[in-house]
């Protein structure tokens, strides 16, 4: 089989058929009908072998994560996620990898009604980039920058898992056998926060998803806002299974500045807080509320409970 066969083979029918797709794969460029009263949202995120994933990873989780990633930051700005387009770089053509690659991003693009509708394939280094483009109505996309003081800080899901995933692929942890299938779950298909960022759209006041560790991630929302925040630590939601593979310190560390969780960060105003857990009890997944947005620009403050709380950020930097 040709190279290009075979890349029309594993991409021309990915994800989710959509009817506002006028041209798709094979042209030069692809067409989409915009739907009116909507703001088209754009958003890019790249891979890249021995950065952001291993080489013996399986690439049908690759594929799943590629998607799910760029559909978070659909998620995160209150958008409905609906075209993909993939740039491909792989020093061959493995023609088992590429299919179960292309298997795992067009079950997930499926998943999230989205159809791949274009890209670009070559050779090189191994690495993935996808742009997902989503429509959220006019002037409603959540930014970073709208959170005000006296806004209380939530997030949703728990945090830590991902990074303790990360840990046990890398056998630098044992899990107890009954957990280890939720942490690497959680690790390697990580699950994009999307209806309930749309639901977010009328209550929250800024949101973003934390994709580097919430103590690297939050400060974004704090200077894109011009505010600050206190964050009491005894809050951070954690999960049983993260609970129970390491110390209490440990985990804490986890949840604080471990990358990949994909879980929303948002703000929501006093009078808008009242009906939230009411509003967003449908959508299955558990929001906490973490602390409070302050006046002090740029400080961001940890207690716990009622005590301060002394953090040396380890979180990764890419640069
Ligand atoms: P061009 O030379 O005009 O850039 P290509 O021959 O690279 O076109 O691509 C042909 C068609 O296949 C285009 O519609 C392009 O979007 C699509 N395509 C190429 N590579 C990929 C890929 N990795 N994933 C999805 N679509 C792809
Ligand atoms: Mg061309």
């Amino acid at each position: 089989m040709g190279e290009f066969e075979l890349i029309q083979r594993c991409f021309a029918e990915a994800g989710r058929k959509r009817t506002d797709v006028a041209i798709g794969i094979g042209d030069d460029g692809a067409v989409v009908q915009v739907r009116d009263g909507c703001d088209l949202v754009i958003t890019t995120d790249s891979m890249v072998e021995g950065i952001h994933f291993f080489p013996d990873v399986d690439p049908r989780s690759l594929g799943h994560k590629l998607v799910a990633v760029n559909v978070s930051d659909l998620a995160a700005m209150g958008a409905e996620p609906c075209w993909l387009s993939l740039a491909l770089t792989l020093p061959k053509v493995d023609e088992d990898w590429l299919l179960a690659f292309a298997e795992g991003l067009s079950e997930t693009a499926d998943y999230y009604n989205c159809q791949l509708i274009g890209g670009d394939t070559t050779r090189g280094p191994l690495s993935l980039t996808m742009i997902a483009k989503g429509l959220v109505p006019k002037g409603k996309a959540i930014t970073r920058a709208g959170a005000q003081n006296g806004d209380y800080l939530y997030v949703t899901g728990t945090l830590g898992d991902a990074a303790l995933g990360l840990q046990l692929v890398q056998n630098k942890v044992e899990i107890s056998k009954k957990h280890r299938a939720h942490i690497l779950q959680r690790f390697h298909y990580p699950t994009a926060r999307v209806a309930l960022g749309q639901a977010l759209r009328n209550i929250a006041s800024s949101a973003m998803d934390v994709s580097d560790g919430l103590a690297g991630d939050l400060p974004h929302i704090l200077r894109r806002s011009k505010v600050g925040a206190v964050v009491d630590v005894s809050k951070l939601p954690m999960s049983q299974a993260l609970k129970d593979s390491c110390s209490a310190e440990q985990a804490l560390q986890y949840a604080l500045s471990g990358g990949e969780d994909y879980e929303l960060l948002f703000t929501v105003p006093e009078n808008r807080r009242g009906s939230l857990e009411v509003l967003l009890s449908p959508y299955g997944v558990p929001v906490t509320c973490i602390g409070r947005i302050t006046g002090a620009v740029g400080k961001l403050e940890f207690k716990q409970g009622e005590l301060p709380f002394v953090y040396q950020h380890q979180g990764f930097e890419h640069f």
